[in-house]
């Protein structure tokens, strides 16, 4: 028996029989080509890539059928590549002043794509290096003639064993016969993540060597949830697994059944259970969970990946798409928050010492008003289409709101003249994530129609704790008394005023949270879709007089690993009634 830690990549478990993919060398000649060889090897090429792109456009048709127009934009993304005329135009260069072989030249040429993606800070670009490397391997396999690994004709049900598996390999496997996925490499945004989640199977990636330690035919063990592969286990461990797979699957049935049900405790306290969202896209995962509205759609990403500014008409129609996807249910569109971990680089942004200490999110916008009114143009524009409330990133004082609502009234008064209706009345909020605005909650909330408490930043802030450096992750503690005190004052200074607090960041989707949260007296809690069913659970198994109860013990708690010992007990009994 052999254990393995990677990552939780698409939660459930799986038990079954290994099969490994192989993948087949692809051996690049560095030998000189003859003058006279060259316009062979660029026709070779020429050849290579339309043979790409009939193969490209098959399996992005047969991604159309089996997962959708989502999915398959990954194929029209290869398309690009290829038809993009730098490259070939680079590659065949390259075979003529060079005179190297075709898939020399283009190895050499994808490679410096390659390391200039490899090196974003970004994690979504970072894995946009292995779409380069899928499309380049499928060209160079057609100019060296090597067959694709078609993975199509799978005879039983696996789990696939792989070092990565691109997006076009996964596109072709036989969906019904793949048990579970576990890989070498990949993290929880790379395409094997995100296709193993929408087709709802557990993997387990970034397992560095798990290929070397698999065969094929070999009882294998792979936990979604925990990030644990486990290879030829023990009779123990595998009566154990078999027990733990089924009861995750009748948990997951049971939180199906919770799905049409509201976040209420016992006591008929309501908590308004909602999704964080990036793109329109997301909206059907958040419906599927249960989602009694959109919590926070950030909005940053319409502005990422691009060369310009969008326009307003740009953004109206993204947000009029989410609002009417959304029926009227509400949701909260978060303004531009850019800046920190996030750059744009049409936006001429200086290099900082302390990004997340630096020019970024509100404090941008208010420099930089044209863009601000452009965003809130477009969002009042589409509010007619549903409920909008629009909220602030990043304040962290009175002035701030003045100034940014200074910008929404200019923004609406130009909507006037130009005769467009809109939602006067949308409700208009802010994000608290930093110490200063939690500290003055007293004074903002007067300001402003709701918070929404967003702990990643605060958390950080907070703490002078780095959201992003590793190292220091064992400190991160949304947990710790400093937080929860300045989260306790947030609610309490909104309610004193009349007005309510949401909370956004990661905290509001974690399980020990979601009693104290309560119990503080939260009124909406926004998370990612899949948490929302599990949250839900907990707060429909609690009364709120049981939950301030915990929060009164916890207030009296020193560390954040004594509330946290105490919170796992509590939930774990919570999760056992009924
Ligand atoms: C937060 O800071 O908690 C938050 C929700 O915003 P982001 O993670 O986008 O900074
Ligand atoms: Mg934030």
């Amino acid at each position: 028996m052999a254990v393995f830690k990677g990552v939780a990549a698409s939660p459930g478990i799986a038990i079954g029989e290994a099969y490994v993919i192989q993948e087949k060398e692809i051996e690049i000649s560095t030998e000189k080509i003859p003058e006279e060889k060259i316009q062979r090897e660029i026709e070779t090429f020429r050849r290579a890539i339309s043979a790409s792109k009939e193969q490209i456009d098959k399996i992005r048709q047969k991604t159309l059928e089996e997962m959708g127009e989502e999915k398959a934009q990954i194929f029209q993304a290869h398309m690009m590549i290829l038809e993009d005329p730098s490259l070939v135009e680079a590659v065949e260069k390259k075979i003529k002043e060079e005179y190297i072989t075709a898939e020399n030249a283009l190895y050499q040429v994808t490679e410096e794509y390659v390391n200039i993606f490899m090196q974003m800070e970004d994690e979504y670009l970072r894995e946009r290096a292995s779409d380069i490397k899928d499309v380049s391997a499928r060209v160079m396999k057609n100019i060296l003639g090597i067959q694709a690994n078609t993975l199509a004709d799978m005879d039983r049900e696996v789990v696939i064993v792989a070092k990565d598996l691109t997006p076009s390999e996964t596109a072709q496997i036989d969906k019904k016969k793949v048990l579970a996925f576990a890989a070498d490499v990949g993290g929880r945004t790379s395409h094997m993540a995100i296709m193993a989640r929408s087709l709802e199977k557990p993997a387990v990636l970034g397992l560095s060597k798990i290929t070397a330690n698999v065969k094929t035919g070999d009882r294998i063990i792979v936990d979604g949830n925990e990030g644990v592969v486990i290879v030829n286990p023990d009779e123990q461990v595998y009566e154990e697994y078999l027990n733990l797979k089924q009861k995750y699957m009748e948990y997951k049935e049971e939180l199906k059944r919770l799905k049409e049900m509201a976040g209420i405790t016992t006591d008929g306290c309501r908590v308004e259970l909602s999704a964080n969202i990036g793109t329109p896209e997301d909206v059907c995962g958040a419906l599927q969970n249960g989602a009694e509205g959109i919590g926070l759609y950030r909005t940053e990403f319409l502005y990422m990946h691009r060369d310009e500014v969008p326009s307003e008409e740009e953004q109206f129609k993204a947000y009029r798409e989410v609002a009417e996807k959304m029926q009227g249910k509400p949701v909260i569109i978060r303004t531009l928050d850019i800046g920190g971990d996030k750059k744009l680089p049409y936006l001429d942004m200086p290099e900082e010492l302390n990004p997340f200490l630096g020019w970024r999110a509100i404090r941008m916008c208010l420099d930089r008003p044209e863009i601000l009114k452009t965003q809130l143009k477009a969002i009042l524009r589409a509010s007619g289409y549903g409920s909008f409330k629009i909220m602030y990133p990043m304040v962290s004082s009175v002035e701030e709101i003045r100034k940014a609502n200074g910008i929404l009234e200019e923004a609406k008064e130009e909507l006037r003249r130009e005769g467009v209706s809109f939602d006067n009345k949308l409700q208009v909020g802010i994000m608290v994530e930093i110490p200063s605005a939690a500290v003055t909650a007293d004074l903002l909330a007067k300001e402003v129609d709701f918070f929404s408490i967003g702990t990643n930043d605060l958390v950080q802030y907070t703490l002078a704790v780095d959201r992003m450096n590793a190292k220091l992750s064992h400190m991160y503690d949304p947990f710790h008394p400093a937080v929860l005190r300045l989260i306790k004052n947030v609610i309490d200074s909104s309610h004193d005023n009349g007005k309510w607090t949401g909370m956004c960041g990661e905290m509001a989707g974690d399980p020990l949270a979601a009693p104290i949260l309560v119990g503080m007296g939260i009124d909406e809690l926004s998370m990612s879709a899949a948490s929302i069913p599990q949250v839900k659970r907990i707060i429909r198994s609690l009364s709120l007089e049981e939950a301030k109860g915990i929060v009164e013990k916890v207030f009296k708690m020193e560390s954040s690993q004594e509330i946290r010992n105490y919170l796992k007990d509590v939930v774990g009994s919570i999760l056992k009634r009924n």
